[in-house]
């Protein structure tokens, strides 16, 4: 028997409007790629919305149709978050670290209609133009004539909304419509689009609003140092939005001076970001005898949240939580949020509990299978592929025939995992990083945090070299504080002193820079291309 209620659709458009309805005079800040901060109210940032819905309209932008956004953490990109998805397009945001040869690549895939960009990307819009036959508008996020001379008679977007009606009668839409997109960021192969729904992004973001989940609520000040350009901010924009947070957002300024200044400045208590940001501003903060303001938690993934994080913040008070996920579920999977009292605990016994990557949120199922499919236990030990399924994770990639799914309906993370008894799952590696000796599988992870911990080491990570007995060994590559003179030697001490004996690394390596991806972590392709023709001792 079928229940007897309302089929109403679940679109981003009602996140909007309650925002709009009950929090209208609430904050949203922005640094201005332009240059100065920009304060505005949901009530503003919704009346231009509604202009911006009617620009796109008219410059034949409608259901369906993909549109590229190049931009940094900005009202301007927010309001394009909102006007394309009500209008049934679709926001595609594009990874401007992904490199020309790849942002092209997925501009064309994706069939992208209009490119909006900060002046920051004139360059690569330009650049890109002659390859981008169906384009048909480009348009500046900047002030009425400030466009850059980029020869591509771009249209300025305050220019473009200016004197539209501050009202827009949104569309009923189906809520499985597309609604966002988002392409993987391709260390593996051409980067592989992901779109979303509107059904999938609400879902998510009612139970990202959990105190269960992020654990931010209404009397947060929230700054997505995470990019709009990957998974959608981890979701923020509707986040904050449904729960009527004030907003801060840090444009360009992702430098550890600039994020300061905006966290104490606007009393930040939640900031988001991979390690990497967490990292510089750390290092920020000591070296000019700072501290956080108010900051409370920031929420931390993209890449394992390492000790010397954890410790680092703790000492100012700040709490680390950490979160998992990627690109195809949209992104959320697990967070890690802390048991009541667990902050009465001394440190060392809570840096083990921090390090795991957390519980699954709600309707996300795990389960951790060996390479020929069988269950593993979760028992904290048994080691396997990490498989996920749920409302917000992908069924096929865009423009895929097949469905990118097991026979049996789950998606393959790609991740090496545990799943302890009391749910909390925790990342070994990514599958293709694991260093397999002699028949076991050694964390890269685990010799990188021991590895950060070192005063000295400013960025680590583990390879994998080949070894006439082991099949692989670990090498270990560090980049060391400028000016250090640390002996490599005491570095490989310090670090297997602090792992098992089958995880010991067989030696150290320093590099100048330790390469980064397009999303802030460690590429550990660029890295095994540099040491091809090495020899472990
Ligand atoms: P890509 O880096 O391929 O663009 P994503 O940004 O979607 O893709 O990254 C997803 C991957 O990042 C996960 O599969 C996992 O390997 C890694 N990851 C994300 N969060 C964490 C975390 N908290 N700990 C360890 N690894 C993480």
């Amino acid at each position: 028997m079928l229940g007897q209620m309302q089929q109403a659709p679940l679109l981003l458009t009602d996140i909007l409007r309650h925002a709009l309805r009950n929090s209208a005079n609430q904050e949203i800040v922005t640094r201005l790629v332009e240059g100065g901060i920009h304060r505005y109210t949901y009530r503003e940032a919704g009346e231009r919305i509604a202009q911006l819905a009617h620009a796109l309209v008219e410059m034949g932008i409608g259901e369906g149709d993909r549109v590229a956004v190049i931009g940094w953490n900005t009202h301007r990109q927010l309001e394009l978050y909102y006007a394309l998805a009500g209008i049934g397009a679709v926001c595609h945001t594009i990874n401007p670290r992904l490199g020309p040869e790849n942002a092209g690549y997925v501009m064309n895939h994706a069939g992208n209609k209009a490119v909006f960009y900060d002046a920051t990307f004139a360059p690569l819009a330009a650049g890109l133009a002659p390859h981008l036959p169906q384009v048909e508008n480009y348009v500046e996020l900047c002030p009425e004539g400030a466009q850059t001379q980029n020869g591509l008679d771009a249209k300025s977007y305050e220019a473009l909304i200016a004197g539209k009606p501050s009202e827009y009668e949104w569309p009923g839409l189906d809520e499985n419509t597309a609604c966002a997109m988002c392409y993987t960021s391709g260390t593996t192969g051409k980067p592989k689009g992901v779109l979303y729904s509107h059904r999938a992004l609400v879902l998510q973001t009612l139970v990202a609003s959990l105190p269960s989940s992020l654990g931010c609520g209404p009397d947060d000040v929230c700054l997505p140092v995470v990019p709009m350009f990957h998974v959608n901010a981890w979701g923020v924009p509707y986040t904050a939005l449904l729960l009527g947070m004030k907003l801060v957002l840090p444009g360009p300024g992702l430098d550890g001076k600039n994020l300061h200044e905006m966290i104490v400045e606007e009393d930040v208590t939640y900031a988001l970001g991979v390690p990497t940001v967490w990292l510089g501003l750390l290092a920020y903060v000591a070296e000019n005898n700072l501290d956080f303001g108010k900051l409370k938690y920031s929420l931390i993934g993209g890449s394992a949240l390492p000790e010397k994080i954890i410790r680092g913040y703790d000492a100012y008070g700040v709490r680390c939580r950490q979160g998992w996920g990627m690109t195809e579920m949209s992104p959320l999977g697990t967070v890690n949020v802390e048991e009541p009292g667990f902050y009465d605990r001394p440190i060392d016994e809570r840096i083990p509990e921090q390090v795991k990557q957390g519980k699954a949120v709600p309707f996300v199922d795990m389960r951790v299978v060996t390479p020929n499919g069988d269950r593993q236990p979760h028992d904290g030990e048994s080691e396997g592929h990490l498989q996920v399924r749920g409302p917000w994770i992908i069924d096929t990639y865009y423009g895929f025939e097949e469905n990118a799914l097991t026979e049996d309906g789950w998606f393959d993370t790609g991740d090496v995992a545990v799943i302890h008894p009391d749910g909390q799952m925790q990342i070994t590696d990514r599958a293709k990083d694991v260093i397999k000796s002699g028949g076991e599988w050694i964390s890269s992870i685990d010799i990188e945090n021991a590895a950060l911990n070192h005063p000295d080491v400013v960025q680590a990570a583990a390879l994998g070299m080949h070894h006439p007995k082991w099949d692989e060994r670990p090498l270990l590559v560090v980049q060391l504080k400028p000016g250090s003179s640390t002996d490599l030697s005491a570095i490989q001490s310090f670090v297997n002193e602090k792992l098992p004996k089958i995880s010991a690394v067989d030696d150290v390596q320093a590099v100048e820079e330790i390469p980064l991806g397009a999303t802030g972590k460690v590429l550990k392709t660029k890295l095994r291309e540099h040491f091809k023709d090495y020899k472990l001792p």
